[in-house]
């Protein structure tokens, strides 16, 4: 009888084995851990049941580390601690040592290079971004700029655990694709739909594969100047930008029309409550490097808001959905506008056939 063919083995990608990265006694005491503390903000204390002790300090970056940085940090771990450190999902660094003694030098050492330790606990911690103009075609803007303006006003935050309860923002180059829920989210919004290059579109664009992409059927092949083309039902047109990955011909990032829009209430978390979807407070904040101060005003009235007026341990969702929006609106002095109001009639079909705002 024949032999039975062999099956070939899944070619696996991905992320590499954490185990070879992780300190010796994170690996011995691995599912084996009795409680863990938070001395300070910015260092977290774990025990195991052997009895074995390790300290981790979180320590607040940039995100996108140049040579320089990567090889001030990385020297100030070798020398002061013991050569393991992590990135969390929000890019803070997390340097894992077995003794109490190494905590303080390694603190005063990364405070003295510039770098903030904390983002523990109730605090605000760092911000997550979307890749943005480093590593994709389709931003509107730079989030890793508006992430660096925002942290530098909110140092004060990230070191103290003064919050109601934790604190995770975000922020999104694009309104379609990578950005995730937040308390709170500072995302682009598009506000005109895209300006076509009929020159470039024949040669670039593969046009149903650019007229299927659009989520209300506002393109349609078209002749122009006998060439053929895509054109825009603007009254349709929901100025999403999904077109544009397909068909770079058709720009929508505009330096005017191009703003920011902020977002408020949402959770991945199921803790105390059901994960929940953030919802527009305020549209058309002007997208304005190098620092973004009137995206940054609002986000910062609104932290004020939510510290002075949450009950303890309310996340910002909880505390909206207890308040109601309308005295949400009232402490913020957001205005209240036509933009706040979902009317899109698709929207009834998906996901957002909730109204975003309920009175
Ligand atoms: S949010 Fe959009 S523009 Fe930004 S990195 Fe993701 S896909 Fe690209
Ligand atoms: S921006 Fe969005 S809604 Fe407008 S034409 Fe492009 S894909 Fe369609």
């Amino acid at each position: 009888m024949a032999e039975a063919p062999k099956m070939r083995p899944p070619i696996e990608s991905g992320c590499p084995d954490a185990f070879q990265y992780m300190h010796p006694l994170m690996i011995k005491n691995y599912g084996n851990w009795a409680y863990h503390d938070r001395p300070r903000p910015g260092v977290l204390h774990h025990v195991a049941k052997s009895g074995d002790e390790i300290w981790t300090v979180r320590v607040g970056t940039q995100r996108q580390l140049g040579p320089y940085e990567i090889n001030l940090l990385c020297d100030i771990i070798d020398k002061l601690g013991e050569g393991y450190v992590r990135f969390t999902i929000r890019s803070n660094m997390e340097i894992m040592v077995s003794s109490k003694d190494k905590v303080e030098p390694l603190i005063k050492a990364f405070e003295e290079a510039g770098y903030p330790v904390g983002g523990t606990g109730n605090s605000v911690t760092m911000i997550s971004h979307t890749q943005g103009w480093l590593h994709c075609d389709i931003p509107g803007t730079d989030a890793s700029g508006v992430v660096k303006a925002l942290m530098d006003d909110l140092h004060e935050e990230f070191v103290k655990e003064d919050m109601p309860n934790r604190v995770h923002i975000t922020t999104s180059c694009c309104q379609i694709n990578c950005g995730g829920q937040g308390d709170i989210a500072i995302n682009v919004q598009h506000t005109k739909p895209p300006k076509i290059n009929h020159d470039l579109v024949a040669n670039i664009c593969e046009r149903p594969s650019v007229v299927a992409r659009c989520p209300v059927a506002a393109i349609r092949p078209a002749m122009v100047n006998g060439k053929p083309s895509l054109e825009v039902d603007e009254k349709k047109c929901i100025c999403c930008g999904a077109c544009f990955p397909p068909c770079p011909p058709m720009q929508i990032n505009d330096p005017e029309h191009s703003k920011l829009a902020i977002w408020v209430g949402g959770k991945n978390s199921n803790a105390r409550s059901k994960p929940m979807f953030h919802k527009l407070v305020a549209a058309g904040v002007p997208n304005n490097p190098p620092r973004w101060p009137e995206a940054g005003a609002i986000v910062k009235k609104i932290l004020k808001v939510y510290k002075k007026d949450a009950k303890d341990w309310e996340r910002i969702g909880d505390w909206v959905e207890r308040i109601g929006w309308p005295r949400f609106f009232e402490l913020t002095e957001l205005p209240f506008t036509k933009f706040h109001i979902d009317n899109w009639r698709g929207s009834r079909h998906m996901l957002n056939q909730s109204a975003h705002i309920r009175f």
